[in-house]
């Protein structure tokens, strides 16, 4: 696992660029479902619901603090969502950790954003039913366990390099960019 470790540390910086179109395309759908979330939670509390967007935005920074800069594509244009161009303006770089690691410690920071929401929906849809609710709760959904993960492994994660690290991924798709991972490993050497 040592080895494994030494390897991921090297591997190179991505030299893709990204089009602005997919940074867009990553961006739309995020932004609508944390609008959605905070109309949501708006309609049990407003306060919450302003709550529920710094919160969102406060979970963003710390993805671009703690996860992209310990990914090769930190100050990178091939960053599908743009975050590493954004890291790299004000956050400095870290070394010497597991990506696959980092990213599992700190994902979770943004499981309310996605979770919070429909839970609290469906609590205020039993006490009582709003087509207002229940539709945006129906948009956010889609949003959030649907296109936003199917953008991901369809189009922006599809030929990234880091797949083999990215717990993410499917596993079947890791064992695929393990061999071209080393080969790359090895050019490097
Ligand atoms: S690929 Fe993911 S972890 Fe890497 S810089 Fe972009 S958003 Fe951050």
């Amino acid at each position: 696992m040592q080895g494994e470790k030494a390897i991921v540390n090297r591997l190179p910086k991505c030299e893709k660029v990204i089009p602005i179109w997919l940074v867009f395309l990553n961006n739309l759908p995020t932004l609508g479902m944390f609008v959605l979330g905070m109309l949501i939670i708006g309609q049990f509390n407003t306060l919450a619901g302003v709550g529920y967007i710094i919160y969102a935005v406060f979970s963003i920074i710390w993805f671009w603090a703690r996860i992209c800069t310990q990914c090769h594509q930190y100050a990178t244009k091939a960053c599908p969502c743009g975050y590493g161009v954004i890291s790299a303006m004000i956050f400095k770089k870290k070394q010497n950790k597991n990506f696959a690691d980092v990213f599992r410690r700190h994902i979770s920071i943004l499981f309310p954003v996605w979770f919070i929401p429909p839970i609290l929906s469906v609590y205020l849809l039993v006490k009582g039913f709003s087509l207002y609710l229940f539709l945006a709760t129906i948009l956010f959904s889609t949003l959030a366990f649907i296109l936003i993960p199917l953008i991901s492994k369809i189009v922006s994660c599809k030929d990234c390099t880091n797949k083999a690290q990215c717990p993410w991924m499917k596993k079947k798709e890791i064992r695929i960019i393990d061999k071209d991972f080393v080969n790359t490993t090895q050019k490097i050497e």
